[in-house]
């Protein structure tokens, strides 16, 4: 079988290699994929720094130009890069497709952004000198990305990178490097020149360490755990050098006794559990109001009768495998936590036996939880939720902000008094009305408060916070 290599300074290199393994069978190698050494990431970032000068001056027409020719490409190619996305990941084929739309819509999203470059000019307060305000690259951006979303995350973060003119070091996580592959081959064909973009797969502790501990890294964007996030902002301190962090989440989903139940249950159950729960956003706290907690917890059993989980491609599926087995471990684990916590595990929660060797739970729900069980403080990352019964409106917001996360919060209900207290109130970067609390759009802002995030804002325009630096430079006139 062929070594897809890492790109380092414009060439695929590497021959040290790992299989990465179909999680809803597997007996299925989906490729090979090279490993960086130290050394590899060294050369890869001397590399970006070297590139660093004539790229953060190229012509904006050139980077619309690549990321739009990019953006096509992975346009036109959604069914198979979809297909490669579940094939490595395990979330539906649907699923796959459309996380592979998105990323070719992020990239058409920065490639308009190229060409939309803007500063201010203002007086001085002094007469006769003008101010003028621009944005400039920040140089050499390492680029560390997780498993749950692997060809979004790396494009809402390679885009706008090479948009706003820096040079990229890039990490994708181990366990699906496939796509990252294909989005690096799909960009260095659109016309990048060498150097610009550096694609090192292998070990955090190695590769991605490696980029931590280098002072030639100008800026780190991360998503992933929080302990690794604490050891980036940790060695950017050191360096002093920018870091943005998107970490775990926590968040729940309230529903009111107002709320159309079928809009509840909907968006309960495709927070908890679609892409089998393994999304920052997704919820794993659903908070209930006591008018409503019954037939809300009996129609979310009636629903997850018709869910299937299965394989992540058949036809049919609604949820794949889980990613992995430490993956599988740890949500088991957790399934046992609770049931010990003295919760009670109304519906799921056993593994399933399917036609292929693969790592498939039943969507596990607990009822009778308390805020204070670890089910409802750890992030858990699998298709287990627990629902925590409350008085009213007031208490369910009050423990839906007990929580050291803070990214998405989600509330059904038909009062408008209500909806738009909870807009106000929820403490999350991200809030949903009638909404699941996963599922998000590219051109606006994506973020959190509080244990979840920190930095600035990923996605949309806010983008530029993170990848330029600003100027203000005076002139006599
Ligand atoms: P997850 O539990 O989602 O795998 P991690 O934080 O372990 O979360 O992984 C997210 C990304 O961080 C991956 O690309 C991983 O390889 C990388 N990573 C892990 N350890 C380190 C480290 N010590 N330094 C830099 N990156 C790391």
């Amino acid at each position: 079988m062929t070594i897809h290599q890492n790109l380092i300074a414009g060439e695929w290199v590497g021959s040290d290699a790992i299989e990465n393994i179909n999680p809803s069978n597997t007996g299925d190698v989906v490729g090979r994929y090279a490993r960086a050494s130290v050394e590899d990431t060294k050369t890869a970032i001397a590399a970006a720094k070297a590139a660093f000068p004539a790229w953060s001056r190229s012509g904006i027409l050139e980077r619309h130009a690549i990321l739009r020719k990019t953006a096509d490409e992975i346009l036109a190619r959604k069914d198979e890069l979809g297909r490669l996305l579940s094939r490595e990941e395990g979330k539906t084929l649907a699923e796959g497709i459309g996380e592979t739309v998105r990323a070719g819509q992020i990239f058409d999203f920065f490639a308009g952004e190229c060409l939309r470059l803007a500063g201010e000019t203002l007086p001085s307060v002094r007469p006769n000198i003008g101010v003028e305000i621009t944005r400039e690259p920040v140089g050499v951006v390492g680029i560390i990305t997780p498993w749950n979303f692997p060809i979004a995350i790396p494009a809402w973060k390679i885009a706008p990178a090479l948009c706003y003119g820096n040079t990229v070091v890039f990490k994708p996580a181990e366990l699906v490097p496939g796509c990252s592959w294909a989005i690096v081959d799909i960009l260095v064909r659109a016309g990048l020149p060498k150097g610009v973009l550096n694609l090192v797969m292998g070990k955090g502790s190695v590769v991605g360490q490696t980029m931590l501990d280098s002072p030639d890294v100008n800026a780190v964007t991360f998503t992933g755990s929080t302990g690794t996030g604490k050891r980036v902002a940790l060695a950017s301190v050191e360096h002093n050098r920018k870091y943005q962090l998107e970490m775990g989440g926590k968040n729940p989903f309230v529903v009111l006794d107002d709320a159309d139940l079928n809009v509840a249950v909907e968006a309960a159950v495709n927070s908890a559990f679609f892409s089998t729960g393994q999304r920052c956003t997704a919820s794993s706290r659903v908070i209930v109001t006591e008018g409503i907690h019954d037939r809300f917890v009996a129609a979310v059993g009636e629903r997850l009768k018709s869910v299937v989980v299965d394989d992540a491609l058949k036809a049919g599926t609604h949820i794949g495998p889980v990613v992995d087995e430490s993956q599988l471990k740890q949500d088991t684990d957790y399934i046992e936590i609770g049931q010990k916590e003295g919760a009670k595990l109304a519906f799921g929660g056993e593994l399933l036996k399917r036609d292929t060797p693969g790592f498939y739970l039943a969507p596990a729900l607990f009822t009778e939880a308390t805020n204070d069980m670890r089910i409802s403080r750890e992030e858990i990352f699998g298709p287990v939720a627990a629902v925590i019964r409350v008085k009213d409106y007031e208490e369910a917001l009050a423990v839906a902000n007990d929580t050291p996360f803070g990214l998405s919060s989600g509330i059904a209900t038909t009062s408008l008094k209500h909806a738009t207290h909870f807009k106000r109130n929820a403490e999350a970067g991200m809030v949903m009305v009638n909404l699941p609390t996963a599922g998000v759009d590219f051109h606006v802002p994506f973020g959190g408060r509080k244990g979840s995030s920190h930095g600035s804002r990923e996605q949309g325009k806010y983008a530029n916070e993170f990848y330029t630096t600003v100027k203000t430079a005076y002139t006599l006139a």
